[in-house]
């Protein structure tokens, strides 16, 4: 499981908290997304879980350590960027084993958990050809399996398929949700589409101007809205 404990970031720059006393259990193997307008928090809240932004007051723990001050490798988190970041200089089959080359695994294993990521998002017959001569959506599953191959206990994704068309965005989801499903890793997903949010999501956690409003399934989150901001944002009936 993920715990935010009160967890709050300030910005100098801000006259509120990015992100403001946030209380938010994910359970293991749940696929929470954090959805809220642009500017509210999502990324911060990804970011303080990730080590990659400090926690100004409050804690976060992954399962029951406490890795509030740990640096990003100790946490055994992986995530993915909006723009993937692949490496274009290398294949694709390199691009999902870089990790595990600088983690010094022995080339024969890594060799396997790339053929074994690269199955479970049927890329195989991509691995030899570079980023730049794949699509996005066949990019952004690269990317996913860069992540995949290091076997992490979370699985961090910021809006992941917001560079790709309607089409491809509808496809990859369902292929993400699926793979979720199959590996059982705990994930917080970050989007600001509510379609998209209620599609993909176990549950839902809601944000405005750093606040969390709701917490619950995309159903209970529809059906009874906490406040008219989310009710707004979900598109409940009125
Ligand atoms: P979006 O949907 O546009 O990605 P978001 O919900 O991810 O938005 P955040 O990136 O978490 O929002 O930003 C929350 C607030 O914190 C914003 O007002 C942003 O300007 C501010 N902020 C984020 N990072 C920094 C930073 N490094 N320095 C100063 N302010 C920041
Ligand atoms: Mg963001």
């Amino acid at each position: 499981s993920v715990t935010f404990d009160k967890a709050t970031r300030r910005f100098p720059s801000m006259d509120r908290p990015a992100v403001d006393s946030l209380d938010l259990e994910i359970e293991d193997g749940e696929f929470m997304v954090l959805l809220g307008p642009s500017g509210c928090g999502k990324s911060t809240c990804l970011r303080m879980l990730a080590g990659l932004e400090d926690v100004d007051s409050g804690s976060i723990l992954i399962g029951v350590r406490d890795v509030t001050h740990l640096p990003p490798r100790d946490r055994n988190i992986a995530m993915v960027f909006q723009d993937y970041a692949l490496y274009p200089h290398l294949s694709a089959a390199d691009n999902i084993g870089f990790a595990l080359k600088i983690a010094r695994m022995s080339r024969v294993r890594a060799r396997q958990r790339v053929e074994y990521a690269a199955s479970v998002l049927d890329i195989e017959q991509f691995l030899a050809r570079r980023p730049g001569s794949l699509a996005g959506g066949e990019q952004q599953r690269v990317a996913t399996g860069r992540v995949l191959v290091r076997d992490p206990r979370v699985y961090l994704m910021d809006e992941p398929l917001s560079n790709l068309d309607a089409r491809l965005r509808a496809q990859t989801r369902t292929q993400l949700v699926r793979l979720q499903n199959h590996l059982g890793i705990t994930t917080v997903y970050v989007t600001h589409d509510q379609a998209e949010a209620m599609a993909v999501g176990d549950r839902l956690a809601v944000l405005k101007d750093g606040v969390l409003q709701q917490v619950g399934t995309p159903k209970e989150v529809y059906a009874r809205p906490a406040n008219t901001f989310v009710g707004g944002f979900i598109g409940s009936p009125a």
